[in-house]
C-alpha cells in the first residue's frame, strides 16, 4: 500500500510539472512520517523515500537511529529555541524558522557542533492566527538579518497553506509564495538562496507544484491516515 501510494504521488507530480507555467525541472518529494510507526518508515524506504520530514524533534531522534543512514531527515514543525540543540546536526533541513532569535540559537549551536545548518524561512502566506511563520512583509527584513549569521545558510521559503477543500482555492497562496521569493532573491543578499520553495501537501501538493513549489511535504498521501493515539 505505502510504496504504491508513493508511486502514484510521484506520478502525480511529474504529471503536474508538465502542466505548471512556473514548475520547477525537480521537485523532491518529502514522505512526511509523523505519528506513523518505524515499520511503514521502512516499508516507504524499500519503495525508494530517502526524503523524510517529522514535525516534532524527539519523535525525530527515536526514529533517526532505527533507519539506515542515507535518508536525509527534514524538520518542517514548529521548533522551540531550547531543541535546537537536538537537531542542528541531525537534519539536512529545517524548514521553519519564523524568528530571528530562533535562527541566532541554530547560529550558537551550530558553532558548538562545528556545522554549517541550511534553513528555510517559514511565512505564513494565509495570515491564519493559528498557524506559525512571519508575516509575507516581514520576510525579506528577516532574510537580511538572518544572512549575518555565517553557520545559517537561509535556502528558501516554506508555507502551511490553509487547510482548504479545493486544492484550487491555494493556487493564489502558491503563486504569492513564489513571487515573494522572487523578489527576495532580486535583493541578492549575500549569505540567502531562494532556491527552495517548500509547499504543498497532500491535498493540494499537485497544484503547488504547478506553482513552482521544489519540495512537496506529503503524509497521508503516502501513509494513509495518522492515528495520533498509537505514540511512537
Ligand atoms: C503533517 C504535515 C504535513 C503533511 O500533511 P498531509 O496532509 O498528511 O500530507 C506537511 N507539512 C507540515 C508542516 C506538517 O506538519
Amino acid at each position: 500500500m505505502i510504496a504504491e501510494n508513493l508511486k502514484t504521488v510521484q506520478k502525480k507530480i511529474e504529471e503536474a510539472k508538465t502542466r505548471g507555467a512556473h514548475s520547477a525541472k525537480d521537485v523532491t518529494l518529502i514522505a512526511v512520517s509523523k505519528t506513523n510507526p518505524i515499520p511503514d518508515l521502512k516499508e516507504a524506504y524499500d519503495a525508494g523515500a530517502r526524503e523524510y520530514g517529522e514535525n516534532r524533534v524527539q519523535e525525530l531522534c527515536e526514529k533517526i537511529p532505527e533507519l539506515p543512514e542515507d535518508i536525509r531527515w527534514h524538520l518542517i514543525g514548529h521548533l522551540q529555541k531550547n531543541k535546537v540543540k537536538y537537531i542542528v546536526d541531525q537534519v539536512v533541513l529545517i524548514h521553519s524558522v519564523d524568528s530571528f532569535e530562533l535562527a541566532e540559537e541554530i547560529e550558537k549551536q551550530a558553532v558548538k557542533k562545528n556545522v554549517d545548518v541550511s534553513v528555510l524561512i517559514e511565512v505564513n502566506m494565509g495570515g491564519e492566527e493559528s498557524k506559525f511563520g512571519c508575516k509575507p512583509e516581514d520576510t525579506l527584513e528577516l532574510a537580511r538579518r538572518i544572512s549575518v549569521l555565517p553557520h545559517v545558510h537561509v535556502k528558501g521559503l516554506m508555507t502551511v497553506a490553509p487547510f482548504v477543500e479545493d486544492p484550487e482555492e491555494n493556487r493564489p497562496v502558491f503563486r504569492e509564495m513564489r513571487e515573494l521569493s522572487v523578489d527576495i532573491d532580486k535583493e541578492n543578499i549575500d549569505n540567502i538562496s531562494m532556491g527552495v520553495l517548500s509547499m504543498g501537501m497532500t491535498g493540494d501538493y499537485e497544484v503547488a507544484v504547478e506553482e513552482g513549489a521544489t519540495m512537496v511535504r506529503v503524509g497521508t498521501g503516502i501513509f494513509g491516515e495518522r492515528n495520533y493515539n498509537l505514540g511512537v
